[in-house]
């Protein structure tokens, strides 16, 4: 189970310039926090409301929200073309598709932004994105329950049962919603960020996927 931004896609920095100037745009709202563990849950969802809730002393409504996404997909489009477009994180293709073609795993997308956009940002990393099992920050406002519902959507897709989940991701908050889930978790991340990582608990942080031998037995080392 693959969280999205720094994990598949190097779009982090993009996706919060791209989020805080949308909330400008709708909103008129300057100078929020962008450390993101100051909220309850880190998803584009959860963190859009608390901060209207803070700002504006209410949440936003339902045709802000379609608003914001819309304008936030528009800000993400114009920072890729800026940046020559959405990369993926090293090796990711790569491991993707031995995964594809392995027998004794499936992968799924559990991640905290909206589908519309990582369904931009995956398509310009050219990862594969309409076959793949996916929740995202639509479908719940805690990361735990939008990996909860991706599991149950990979059930369905792929007629299995999954006993054994191993979430990918790069953020403290990944590492404490595998925790919460009880998932074993790999950790994709570079220098201070990966430091960030182990002190959170993670048993294993790799900087990419280049070393696609690292990221297998890395699999193998932490499955129950
Ligand atoms: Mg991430």
């Amino acid at each position: 189970m693959f969280d999205i931004d720094g994990t598949l896609t190097a779009s982090n920095d993009l996706d919060d310039l791209a989020f805080v100037r949308t909330v400008h745009d709708i909103f008129g709202i300057k100078d929020i926090s962008e450390d993101w563990t100051t909220y309850t849950h880190v998803t584009d969802a959860c963190i859009l409301r608390e901060i209207c809730e803070q700002q504006l002393g209410r949440s936003p409504n339902s045709e802000e929200i379609a608003l914001f996404q819309k304008q936030l997909l528009q800000r993400l489009a114009q920072g890729a073309v800026r940046e020559g477009g959405v990369f993926p994180i090293a090796g990711a293709d790569a491991l993707l598709e031995q995964l594809q073609a392995s027998p004794d795993y499936q992968f799924c997308y559990a991640g905290g932004a909206w589908t519309a956009s990582v369904q931009f940002k995956l398509q310009s990393a050219e990862l594969p994105f309409a076959d793949i099992p996916h929740a995202f920050a639509d479908d719940h406002d805690s990361r735990e329950g939008i990996c909860q519902i991706a599991l149950d959507r990979a059930q369905t897709t792929y007629q299995q049962i999954f006993t054994h989940v191993i979430y990918v991701g790069d953020g403290i908050w990944d590492v404490r919603a595998s925790k919460n889930l009880g998932y074993p978790f790999i950790g994709i991340a570079t220098g201070e960020d990966a430091q960030r990582l182990k002190a959170e608990g993670a048993p294993v942080v790799l900087p990419h996927y280049e070393d696609l031998q690292a990221f297998w037995d890395a699999l193998v080392a932490i499955a129950p």
